[in-house]
């Protein structure tokens, strides 16, 4: 079968085509920074890498018009026909309790996804663009939503629930969620793997350190513990979130400057994090790392404050757990900032951790940055969410068959 799988994320679009039997890549691709200055690349099996200039891309239906047109292009194209595509697997972030696993999207499906548009603001709107621009072109394809709630499920009341009153709960399931569980699920199982351990006998820890980030405690196989909470902004500082905030500042600060909820979320949730410490300068790691060469002390300090976070997590997981094996550090920030990497571990000597300098600047799907002498395995592992939606998309389709 030939699986489309779209990652519709909060600044950027990835898509690949799978073939599910063999699980190769017939072509993968990344619409960037998507509402700033969009960047098209994509890549098809075999071929090379096609990287357009700057695309206009100023929403995400802009950026699945793009790829779509990618996918059926004379020349560099990998299909004729959009009905060459056999099931369309979506990413998709936040389904409360309604969803505990996947999904055939269906119109119900959609309005149940809407209503959950409120719990991740970034996200699912984003999402639904993606799925709402694929149902428009490709109307008679099997879709099939796969949530980032899932994976977490396993998490115990001890865990998800909130010093809140416990009626909160019982009324409105106000409780943690955690996020990136299809990350999460495909690299601590991956680094499992490249380690050759069983995934049922070893306590993982997964950095997920990308625009949006993430940490889960992974023991035995099952999600103990994730950074993420209710919504996707608790937890660490991110791109533009703020992470854990005491509520009492935000009251506090929407009395100083009459703010209501709204607009205090629209701060939480777009103008903080690195961009907000750094003044603005940016959110994106890469370019913070270059203002910190210059001496620029606040994209210092908001690295800085990142760090110490995830070391901060890390740490609290360990005891979670008590013990760790394998400390893996993946999506964009985790897989490429060798820099980060080394500040993070560097609150991590306690747990007898060394880094090898040398295996750090290394490159590669799955690498091994800690020494033979590490008492915990420090691992690189690139996140694979499409390989892992392709799975769940393929395995529904297979099961429709036997109705
Ligand atoms: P999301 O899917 O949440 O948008 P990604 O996992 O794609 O996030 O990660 C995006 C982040 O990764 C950006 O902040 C970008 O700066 C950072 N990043 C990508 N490559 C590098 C690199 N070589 N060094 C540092 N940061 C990087």
């Amino acid at each position: 079968m030939k699986i489309l799988v779209i990652n519709s994320g909060s600044s950027s679009l990835k898509f690949q085509v799978i073939d599910s039997d063999t699980e190769q890549v017939l072509v993968r691709g990344v619409c960037e920074r998507i509402g700033i200055d969009g960047r098209f690349t994509y890549k098809p099996h075999g071929g090379v890498a096609v990287s357009a200039a700057p695309v206009a891309m100023e929403n995400h239906t802009q950026a699945v018009n793009v790829l779509m047109e990618a996918l059926v292009d004379e020349k560099n194209g990998i299909i004729r026909d959009f009905s060459e595509i056999d099931v369309i697997g979506h990413r998709l972030v936040h389904g409360g309790e309604k969803f505990t696993g996947s999904v055939v999207i269906t119109d119900q499906v959609i309005e149940a996804m809407t209503e959950c548009n409120d719990l991740a603001p970034l996200h699912n709107p984003a999402n639904l663009v993606g799925v709402d621009a694929c149902r428009k072109l490709m109307p008679d394809t099997l879709m099939v939503g796969v949530f980032d709630t899932a994976f977490n499920q396993t998490m115990e009341p001890k865990a998800f629930l909130y010093g809140l009153p416990y009626r909160y709960y019982e009324k409105y399931k106000i409780r943690r969620y955690g996020f990136h569980g299809i990350s999460h699920k495909y690299v601590s199982r991956r680094a499992a793997e490249f380690m050759g351990q069983d995934i049922r006998r070893v306590k993982t820890i997964v950095c997920h350190l990308g625009n949006g980030a993430s940490i889960s405690a992974v023991r035995f196989g099952k999600v103990v513990d994730n950074s993420m909470g209710f919504t996707p902004l608790e937890g660490l500082v991110m791109g533009t979130r703020s992470g854990d905030v005491d509520p009492g500042a935000l009251e506090f600060l929407a009395r100083k400057e009459n703010l209501d909820f709204k607009q205090i979320m629209a701060i939480l949730n777009q103008e903080s994090g690195v961009l907000g410490i750094s003044r603005n300068l940016s959110s994106d790691f890469r370019e913070l790392k270059n203002a910190e060469i210059k001496y620029n002390d606040k994209a210092a300090l908001a690295r800085e404050i990142f760090a110490y976070k995830v070391a901060k997590y890390v740490g609290s997981y360990a005891a979670a757990m008590n013990g760790v094996d394998n400390i893996v550090f993946t999506a964009g920030v985790g897989e490429n900032d060798s820099d980060m990497r080394q500040e993070i571990c560097g609150y991590l000597e306690f747990l007898g951790i060394t880094i090898d300098e040398v295996k750090n600047r290394d490159q590669g799907e799955a690498v091994r940055i800690s020494t033979g002498t590490s008492r915990v395995n420090v691992l690189v592992v690139r996140t694979n969410e499409e390989l892992e939606i392709a799975r769940e998309a393929a395995a529904m389709a297979e099961s429709l068959k036997g109705v």
